[in-house]
């Protein structure tokens, strides 16, 4: 037998509760979340970083194509020992983090999209 219009109501009230309590819960494990410094190897919580994205620029060309920004990786600095390390390649799902970094800081660099791959006395892969 179908259930009352009341019934039903009641019962996705209930849901909707425990469903925002669990998206809370979600939110706060994710900010808790550890990445770990490839270079002194010693773990931060997401939330206590700041998410750098950095962007790169292509050129213009032809009458109206190019001449715009890209968003590129995300990098951060480890607040243990100073070292910008690369969030790509990694283990950790860090995409899925970004939006529980400290804050996001928008970088732009006039350069090639994978030129920076070839400096690694600054970024640690
Ligand atoms: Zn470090």
């Amino acid at each position: 037998m179908p259930r009352k219009r009341e019934d039903v109501e009641r019962e996705i009230k209930k849901l909707s509760g425990k469903m925002s309590k669990l998206k809370g819960e979600l939110k706060n494990a994710k900010s808790r979340s550890m990445i770990k410094c490839n270079n002194c190897n010693k773990r931060t919580q997401v939330s206590k970083l700041v998410y750098l994205q950095t962007h790169w620029y292509e050129e213009p060309y032809s009458c109206t194509a190019g001449d715009r920004w890209h968003e590129g990786e995300g990098q951060f600095i480890c607040s243990k020992c100073g070292v910008k390390n690369r969030l790509i390649n990694r283990r950790e799902k860090i995409t899925d983090l970004k939006d529980y970094f400290s804050k996001v800081e928008n970088v732009y660099e006039q350069r090639e999209p994978y030129s920076f791959l070839r400096e690694p006395e600054v970024f640690v892969i």
